[in-house]
């Protein structure tokens, strides 16, 4: 019919800590939870509207110690990816561009994400100025968000919503 939703496959990947069930979290229930089990790999279906489009948005937060090639099922599977580091981790911030290169060479292809620099609360404790993630996402031709889980957290819907409208226009293209 004509009110058909759009599917879009998501996967939260990024260092362990740096906030990603939390952003996952407050994107779903608007709420903040302190502590998340840091094992949990959790998948959540999502019906929302998006452009006046109804929307089922599947996000796959995932868990574990470090990046590895045994995610290459969650790459084949999502759509979109978003990357998460904390502003206040610099090594978060160069896992990211690993993972980055990762899923392009197994999706064979600059694969759609967006960068979010996560905990921007914690300003007095920067080591990765904004300037650094908006050059990093500019490489990549991805969308850039600062944001903080824990603090508000106003545009965590908007970082969701332009990966959706991205994954989309692709789609149809392909
Ligand atoms: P994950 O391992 O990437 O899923 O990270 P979690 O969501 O479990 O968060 C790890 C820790 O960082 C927890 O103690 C959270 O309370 C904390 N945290 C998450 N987001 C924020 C944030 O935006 N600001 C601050 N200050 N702490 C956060
Ligand atoms: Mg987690």
């Amino acid at each position: 019919g004509k009110n058909k939703s759009v599917e879009s496959k998501i996967c939260i990947l990024g260092a362990p800590g740096v906030g990603k069930s939390a952003l996952v979290v407050r994107f779903l229930t608007r709420r903040f939870i302190w502590e998340y089990d840091p094992t949990l790999e959790c998948t959540y279906k999502h019906n929302t509207t998006i452009d006046e489009e109804p929307v089922v948005m599947e996000i796959l937060d995932t868990a574990g110690q470090e990046w590895s090639i045994h995610r290459e099922g969650h790459v084949r599977w999502a759509d979109g990816f978003v990357l998460v580091y904390a502003i206040n981790d610099r090594h978060s911030f160069e896992e990211v561009s690993s993972i980055k290169q990762c899923l392009d060479e197994v999706k064979k292809t600059n694969v759609q994400c967006v960068l979010v620099g996560n905990k921007i609360d914690l300003l007095h404790e920067v080591h990765v100025p904004t300037s650094e993630g908006e050059r990093l996402a500019s490489d990549w031709a991805s969308a850039f968000f600062e944001t903080s889980a824990s603090d508000g957290g106003e545009d965590i819907p908007e970082l969701f919503h332009e990966l959706h409208r991205e994954i989309r226009r692709r789609k149809m293209i392909e």
